[in-house]
């Protein structure tokens, strides 16, 4: 059980500056850095390396040695295994540490963070290591004169991508199956988000992962990500982040060696509540809740709360009474509900969103405003916005931020044109007690995740990815381990 104490011990800790993490040691890279400012009070933490183009070239390179001979990829699964279990040992010890490092970086509130970020991501490594010695190949039924196996094996070198909103979680859903097949990987962090990740790469190494397995390479994705994506060694992408991003790796990929990208986008998903919900307080309480943590910085975050008419006034009135309940502040504070934005620019962004929902003839209806500005750190209220139309901008595009945009729906059928009427299909929820109800929605509404009486579950066996605009890479379950690996086929003649 983690204590005030602990957290306020490690919380001014200083910070040395970051290098780069190639071939299993540490290196200045380029020389040029980018200073790490912290969203809960605007600080310099610290900086970090700002790579160029050429030492991402040098992570790959590194990557793709480490694959070819076949310390890695070419290990009995029973020491991939054992790595990957002490790597999970080794998160779990340095849990605090690592929670309070990401959270000083990205603003996330703590409690949540030890959760969602060590603890989530121990428990992924831990899924992918007993996970890897299950993966058997296939004989085919082919004519009796022949034998057809096929092989199920390493890609090669995977260059993985990631947001800031959970680092540590988003990271391990990629390293961990990527690392469990017997790839090597170049990761590439957000900006506003490395030093949690640089912080797994030493674990990585002290963990046994032999040298140029993992390379963490930070700075720019113009930059960095770039050369990853366009680079002819790295032979697939997983990235997690914007679709603005997501579009120009497949321009990169197709520019380049054609490597397959499997790509987690945004989502600007439909929670609806119907009039017969089982506990509507509940469903307030939960609807706040799966918007406003972690400032709504979650891609599945139910952004769109879609009300049947008869109960809408009351249920927005119960969701804006726990939104103005929740805790917001200091997210190094255990008590903290809703901790800090991660940046000024992405503070601006929801700020423009909510006058641009003004415009457009909402209501704001609770929040709306930037608060706790004395602290130099970047907070804003839960802001619930009502009468919003299904073309308005905030029904179209995501904010990513603890905007909600409310409309209310007749039935059923408009309930789906509604929820529907988007480019994005990552997430949904439904509250009903109709069961046939429920599955009826569950079919209807075109997104990867469906919540019914609830809304988020955190845990590893269930795949986590979206459609059409919210991007084809399933995160999670033993459906992931299926991208990091290519199918051989052995034609033998009896
Ligand atoms: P982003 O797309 O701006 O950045 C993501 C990563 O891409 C960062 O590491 C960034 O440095 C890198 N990048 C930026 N430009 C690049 C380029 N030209 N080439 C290569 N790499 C580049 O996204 P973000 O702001 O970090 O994260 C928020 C987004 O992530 C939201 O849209 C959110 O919905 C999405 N997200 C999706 C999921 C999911 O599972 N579907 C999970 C979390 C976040």
């Amino acid at each position: 059980m983690v204590d005030q104490a602990s957290i306020n011990a490690l919380r001014h800790r200083s910070i040395a500056p970051q290098g780069l993490f190639i071939d299993g040691a540490w290196q200045p890279g380029s020389g040029e850095v980018l200073e790490v400012e912290s969203p809960i009070d605007g600080q310099i933490l610290t900086t970090i390396a700002r790579a160029s183009a050429a030492d991402a070239e040098r992570a790959v390179a590194a990557a793709r040695a480490a694959f070819d001979d076949g310390r890695w990829s070419r290990m009995a699964p029973a020491g991939r295994k054992k790595v990957l279990h002490r790597l999970a040992d080794l998160i779990e010890q340095h849990a605090l540490e690592l929670a309070v490092l990401g959270v000083r970086d990205n603003g996330t509130e703590i409690a949540m963070a030890l959760k969602a970020e060590p603890g989530s991501a121990a428990g992924t490594f831990r899924y992918y290591a007993e996970a890897l010695d299950k993966v058997y190949g296939e004989i085919a039924p082919t004519d009796p004169g022949f034998l057809g196996l096929i092989h199920r094996e390493p890609v090669g070198v995977v260059g993985a991508i990631v947001p800031w909103n959970f680092p540590l979680m988003i990271g391990a859903w990629k390293l961990a199956p990527a690392l469990a097949m017997g790839n090597s990987v170049v990761l590439k962090p957000a900006e506003t988000a490395s030093l949690s990740l640089l912080k797994l790469a030493e674990l990585a190494a002290e963990a046994g992962l032999p040298d140029g397995v993992l390379n963490v390479v930070t700075g720019q994705g113009s930059v960095v990500g770039e050369a990853i994506a366009l680079s002819m060694e790295v032979d697939m992408l997983v990235f997690t982040g914007s679709g603005g991003v997501g579009r120009r790796l497949l321009e990169y990929s197709a520019r380049s060696n054609m490597k397959r990208c499997y790509l987690e986008l945004g989502g600007k998903s439909p929670n609806l509540v119907f009039a017969d919900a089982p506990d509507l307080d509940e469903a307030a309480r939960v609807s706040a809740m799966g918007i406003f943590r972690n400032s709504g910085q979650v891609c599945v975050s139910g952004s769109r709360l879609l009300v049947e008419d008869s109960i809408h006034d009351d249920f927005v009135a119960a969701v804006a009474r726990h939104a103005a309940a929740l805790r917001v502040g200091d997210p190094l504070d255990l008590g903290t509900e809703m901790g800090a934005v991660n940046s000024r620019a992405q503070l601006e962004g929801n700020l423009g969103f909510v006058d641009s929902a003004r415009a457009e003839g909402s209501t704001i209806y609770a929040g709306g405003n930037r608060i706790l500005e004395e602290s130099g750190g970047y907070y804003m209220q839960p802001t619930i916005v009502t009468g919003v139309k299904p073309h308005d901008r905030l029904a179209q595009e995501e904010v990513f931020g603890p905007v909600l945009g409310v409309l209310p729906f007749r039935d059923e059928e408009e309930a789906v044109a509604i929820a529907n009427n988007s480019v994005y299909g990552l997430a949904g929820g439904v509250w009903t007690s109709d069961l046939g109800r429920a599955h009826r929605m569950i079919r209807a509404i075109r997104s990867g995740v469906i919540h019914v009486n609830t809304y988020g579950g955190p845990d590893n066996t269930v795949p986590l990815g979206g459609v059409r605009q919210s991007g084809n890479g399933h995160d999670k379950s033993l459906h992931a381990l299926e991208k990091f690996t290519d199918l051989k086929t052995a034609w033998i003649r009896l």
